[in-house]
């Protein structure tokens, strides 16, 4: 007892003077102007001042939208480039893109200036476009990366209605509520298990164009309180170049089964599926019911082999997976298996399999899942699923002071400067240094 404390007054110690440490070099870096040397730190490039440099005003601008059949010689002829330009142009845009890859629907700008076609500006995606240039007759062609500026951004929630409805209350996108899913669905399951008043704090790195919101980046952190239950994860390099989850005591996130083999759907009515009947677990029912759409995928809940496909009376159209330490997942009463599910084939954890259906002896579309230790079937609520790797042993001290650092910053006040400037660069060195 009296050894873990003195443990932990050295650790925290050891944090306070990294800290303060860092906090001085990144001052000092401040103090010189080191920091616009990070990229994803730029702000003053734009795309607006880039062509603006290189035309006279005035001009006209028009911003119109690729169309289906649309070729960049079509294009070009709509605005009146003769054929001879054309070519000239044409040849410019083959040495810097893949004309091929223009698509239909993005937009591109055609400027105007008083001798005639000023610039093209193509867009690729929402990070770079491609931009033709017209300099007193001479053509030419780049592609210009316009830079993504990554913000972590703490965003804390109460669930009052679904998950998707209350992070779309917060302002955020449903990308977000799709994140969090797949990073807690090793021990929630976010169809049926969510209750009113659950609640979740996220670090999460979101993205910019332009001061625009373009998508989010990685979960660096995460909390959820789930009926009482607090599950927290921190994303962490555990070797050179490989990131993955971790719970505060270095067990995976991952595990060797998902709780549930149908995905988290965006349901916006009070807690999703769990209106649908569920037949709770017995002996000689072998599994559990989820009431899901027909249709729905169906993921295997862990990595492993097809044992058996088929079709019979009482299951309807079933899939059994073989899996290591004498496991074996059932999936029946599909509407369909996906093709190439056959006898043999390996899966990774998550792969879809089939589709939820009302085949075989079954009153409605659901899907009956089951798991099997040797002969015995155990109930998949209730099963204990062991984690995947932890953290390894030598990396685990540092990764208890990341994650004691991270996870209290982000569940304090994480309004103040401060605290936002030290996960900012925290998350930073732990980025690089690895
Ligand atoms: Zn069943």
């Amino acid at each position: 007892m009296k050894i873990k404390k003195i443990y932990l007054i050295r650790v925290r110690a050891f944090v306070i003077i990294f800290l303060l440490l860092f906090m001085a070099v990144s001052l000092i870096k401040m103090f010189f102007g080191f920091f616009t040397t990070d990229n994803r730190q730029v702000e003053s490039v734009t795309s607006g001042n880039i062509n603006i440099q290189t035309l006279s005003p005035p001009f006209i601008e028009f911003k119109r939208k690729v169309r289906s059949g649309t070729t960049i010689e079509k294009i070009l002829y709509d605005e009146n480039i003769n054929a001879n330009e054309r070519e000239i142009i044409i040849n410019a845009v083959t040495k810097v893109f893949d004309v091929r890859k223009i698509k239909i629907g993005n937009e591109y700008v055609v400027r105007y200036n008083g001798s005639g076609l000023g610039s093209i500006k193509y867009f690729i995606n929402y990070s770079s476009f491609l931009l033709i240039k017209n300099k007193k007759g001479k053509f030419s062609a780049d592609v210009i990366n316009i830079p993504i500026k990554t913000k972590l951004s703490v965003i804390k929630g109460v669930i009052e209605e679904s998950l998707f409805q209350t992070i779309l209350r917060l302002g955020e996108k449903g990308e977000l509520a799709d994140l969090m899913a797949s990073l807690f669905e090793y021990d929630v399951d976010f169809n049926r298990d969510i209750r009113q008043n659950d609640s979740f704090t996220v670090l999460i790195e979101k993205k910019y164009v332009q001061n625009k919101f373009v998508g989010y980046g990685h979960l660096i952190a995460a909390k959820f309180v789930n009926r009482g239950k607090i599950i927290r994860t921190v994303r962490f390099e555990f070797q050179k170049g490989k990131y993955s989850y971790f719970h505060p005591d270095g067990k995976a996130v991952r595990k060797m089964f998902l709780r549930c083999p149908l995905p988290f759907m965006r349901v916006t009515s009070r807690f999703g599926l769990r209106k649908h009947p569920i037949l709770g677990f017995s002996a000689n029912h072998n599994g559990v019911d989820f009431g899901a759409p027909r249709g729905t995928v169906i993921r295997v809940s862990g990595d492993g082999v097809v044992f058996r496909t088929g079709y019979s009376r009482v299951r309807g159209r079933f899939i059994i997976i073989s899996h290591k330490n004498n496991y074996k997942t059932h999936y029946y009463h599909l509407s369909g298996i996906k093709p190439g599910i056959r006898r043999g084939k390996y899966v990774v954890q998550g792969k879809i399999i089939g589709y939820v259906g009302s085949t075989g002896r079954s009153t409605g579309p659901h899907l009956h899942y089951g798991i099997q230790r040797g002969r015995r079937y155990i109930n998949p609520l209730r099963l204990r699923s062991p984690s995947k790797s932890s953290v390894p042993k030598k990396r685990l001290k540092n990764f208890k002071i990341y994650s004691d650092v991270i996870l209290t910053l982000m569940e304090g006040d994480n309004r103040s400067f401060l605290t936002k400037f030290l996960l900012h660069n925290i998350v930073k060195i732990a980025e690089r240094s690895g």
